[in-house]
């Protein structure tokens, strides 16, 4: 037998993950310089990171030496900002490596992992990454969870659903009533709340209550920090501490605990620019909804998605990217006509609507 055959078979038949890409290859691959470059497909934070984190990684004395396995100073900053205890809280190199570190938890080979479909698409990967089946309830036309469908669809062998909220394509939020109902079926439900400090609303009180809830969070988006991968999550104390032991010892690297603590000592900073986010994001709405051809949806997130009436999505899509400007665009049938914008500056804004304008009308 060839190396190659003796891969496992799921990931022989696995369908890799379309990631979003650097601003440098982003550049190279539709020509473009890297100062042209709009990037409005990862949801990232265009003001970039507190400037208490540059100084406090430039003043760093340690990256020779491993960072603290136990994450303590981090935990702790982490408790007192999410109002948890320090037992409930692990971090990990982004929320990505959390959900895969739960669904390694969780399953054994053939478990069920349900999906709200359309959603965030590292819960199916991860899934079938972790040796499960995904067991897909859509949601309806208006993108709400089709809860009675995701009740019926709990079986002996499902363990986890993943819920996003605010939900990532489609930017609303899920009620507490539907998180609870799912929270009785007595499967780990995981609310994945990347967006929380956009919206304002969490049910990461609730993880004290219920000991099946687990809630995901991000630096990703609202602090800037994506690059250094920084996720947490407040979990049941049981629960968080076999992730403790089943983690990789170093799985936060030295640059990301200290960027993040940093992060944790500038929160007004930080809410003035999620702040000037959300006041971007209402005019970008405007501007959107001013073309016939375009019907954005209403977001509590910092992106928006926006059916293209006539069903030119990707042609619109494709068009952008050679223009420098990119979006995201989902090659699924649900999302044809969908394209999703994060929300940028206001000059990021207009250089997008020029462009769009520059595509459909030539
Ligand atoms: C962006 C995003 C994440 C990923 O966050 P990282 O911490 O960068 O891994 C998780 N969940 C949702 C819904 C997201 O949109």
């Amino acid at each position: 037998m060839k190396p190659e055959e003796m891969v496992c078979r799921r990931f022989q038949a696995l369908k890799a993950y379309d990631p979003t890409r650097s601003v440098e290859a982003l550049a190279e691959e539709v020509g473009v310089a890297v100062a042209g470059v709009v990037k409005l497909d990862g949801n990232e934070n265009p003001y970039g990171p507190s400037p208490r984190v540059k100084r406090a990684l430039a003043r760093y004395p340690y990256f020779h030496i491993y960072p603290d396995p136990y994450q303590k100073a981090l935990r702790k900053a982490l408790a007192g900002y999410a109002g948890a205890g320090e037992e409930s809280i692990v971090a990990g190199a982004g929320s990505d490596e959390l959900i895969d570190l739960i669904l390694r938890l969780f399953l054994d080979p053939g478990d069920g992992v349900m999906n709200l479909p359309p959603t965030f698409g590292m819960y199916p990967f991860s899934t079938l990454v972790c040796g499960g089946e995904v067991v897909g309830v859509p949601r309806d036309e208006d993108f709400h969870i089709d809860l009675e469908g995701a009740k019926k669809a709990v079986g002996p062998r499902t363990k986890v659903v993943f819920i996003a909220s605010p939900n990532n394509p489609t930017g609303d939020i899920s009620d507490r009533e539907t998180i609870q109902a799912l929270l009785k079926t007595g499967i780990i439900v995981v609310v994945d709340e990347a967006y929380y400090e956009f919206c304002g609303e969490t049910v990461a009180p609730l993880v004290s209550k219920y000991d099946n809830l687990i809630v995901l969070r991000t630096f990703s988006k609202w602090a800037g920090l994506a690059g250094l991968r920084l996720g947490y999550g407040v979990f049941p104390p049981a629960i968080a501490e076999y992730i403790m032991k089943m983690k990789p010892p170093y799985n936060i690297n030295a640059a990301a605990q200290v960027a993040a603590l940093a992060s944790l000592k500038d929160l007004e900073y930080l809410r003035g620019r999620v702040e000037a986010i959300l006041k971007e994001r209402e005019r970008l709405f405007f501007e959107l909804s001013r073309l016939l051809y375009m019907r954005p949806y209403p977001s509590r997130a910092n992106f928006i998605l926006c059916r293209v009436i006539g069903g030119r999505a990707k042609y619109l899509w494709q068009g952008l990217r050679q223009l420098g400007v990119f979006v995201r665009y989902f090659d699924t049938p649900r999302l044809r006509d969908f394209i999703r914008i994060s929300v940028g500056r206001p000059e990021d804004t207009d250089a997008l609507m020029a462009a769009i304008k520059e595509v459909v009308h030539g």
